[in-house]
């Protein structure tokens, strides 16, 4: 009865290991969270403020199916002010997420078995999107002493007729390492289109994050509004495309989701425009946590190549606690009441790994790390 597309397509795990956290809670338990990728923040109150007055006077109606003209324009200038690149806002379009922002670019990509250059470790549903249409993943396998991102020779090689895309993800989820200049260039000569999904933009606390539109038009540029703008819940992103793939996605959204919300529209708009001292505070913290967990997890035993400085993720090396990354975040749950996220979700390279999330109080952090080294006193 159930589709094989339904029954095939895996979960995500790190919500797996988030339920099994909240089904803890309900019978008492106390749990850190260091598991879940999204920020501890509330929203930016002039965002807010925008999103209460947009709906006061009657802003409530479907808006073009590309997303509101202001918003777009808004978009292509925060591009040309961050990296000096010309967008028209006849490029982008606005969807209910960067995941359906997602879904609208492969399904307007790729035909059956045309290939997308992944790295592995990857953000999980990248694959899970692909092969939703009907496309496949090629992995590279990146390195830990490479801070787990693409040698452009490792892509070389794999390249081939059926690649229509490379995918790549700076500052990335999972090991918030950024990709310099030079690497970005070098992969952007690649002739298939590069997707750059650039939702962590922002969150760099060492150097600055490059646009691959400064590098190729060939390209198309993945965003959102969850993680700068502490939006989550809004379920706001967009895709600046090259112009000949707008009115594809554009009939795609029209059938499969009419247009992004028009409230949660208007609140992004004033966030483009005047949250910058919000966010410069955000960043401040996380970089605080990200100061504290990396010598604390190393002094706790895990391995850390490469410091990762950008997003809010952690990649740590378990392996000599465990091969099972799987089985001991369930543990570390079970036992010391510390959420993580397993390795095995992000690819099989990433096994034998734990991403820690510092999207939380600084607090919370110092409690997990304590119950965290209680914990692992049973491998010394
Ligand atoms: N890309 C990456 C790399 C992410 O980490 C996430 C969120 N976990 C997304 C895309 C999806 O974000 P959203 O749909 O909330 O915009």
């Amino acid at each position: 009865m159930i589709s094989k597309r339904a029954q095939e397509i895996p979960p995500f795990i790190v919500m797996d290991v988030l339920e099994k956290a909240q089904e803890l809670e309900r019978s008492g338990e106390h749990i850190i969270h260091l598991e879940v990728g999204e920020p501890d923040f509330d929203t930016p109150e002039c965002i807010n403020e925008a999103c209460y007055r947009a709906i006061g006077e009657g802003k409530t109606h479907y808006t073009h199916s590309l997303g509101l003209f202001e918003l777009r324009e808004a978009i292509a200038e925060d591009y040309l002010k961050k990296y000096k690149v010309e967008v028209s806002p006849e490029q982008v379009l606005v969807a209910s997420g960067t995941s359906p922002a997602l879904l609208l670019l492969f399904a307007a990509l790729l035909e059956p078995n045309d290939e997308v250059i992944l790295s592995n470790p990857y953000y999980p549903c990248y694959p899970n999107i692909i092969r939703f249409v009907g496309g496949s993943p090629l992995f590279v396998e990146v390195l830990e002493e490479e801070g787990f991102q693409y040698l452009p020779e490792m892509i070389e090689e794999k390249l081939n007729p059926r690649v229509k895309g490379i995918l790549i993800n700076s500052p990335s989820n999972p090991s918030g390492n950024v990709m310099s200049p030079e690497r970005m260039k070098n992969i952007a000569q690649f002739s298939p289109f590069i997707i750059s999904d650039e939702i962590y933009h922002g969150l760099v606390y060492e150097g600055k994050a490059h646009s691959i539109l400064e590098f190729t038009d060939q390209a198309f540029v993945i965003n959102g509004f969850s993680k700068l703008y502490a939006m989550t819940g809004w379920r706001l992103g967009y895709v600046i495309a090259p112009k000949e793939f707008i009115r594809p996605m554009q009939k795609i959204q029209q059938n499969l989701f009419i247009s992004a919300s028009s409230f949660a529209q208007w609140g992004a708009l004033i966030g483009l425009k005047e949250a910058e001292e919000d966010i410069q505070k955000m960043k401040e913290t996380y970089n605080q946590r990200r100061r504290f967990l990396i010598p604390k997890l190393r002094e706790l035993g895990f391995g850390i190549t490469v410091e990762p400085t950008g997003a809010f993720y952690i990649l740590a090396n378990a392996k000599r606690f465990s091969k099972d990354s799987y089985k001991l975040a369930f543990d570390i749950l079970k036992e010391a009441k510390v959420g993580v996220a397993p390795g095995i979700d992000f690819g099989t390279n990433a096994e034998g790994y734990l991403r820690f999330s510092y999207a939380n109080s600084m607090e919370n952090i110092e409690e997990g790390m304590n119950r965290l080294e209680r914990y692992l006193e049973r491998y010394r």
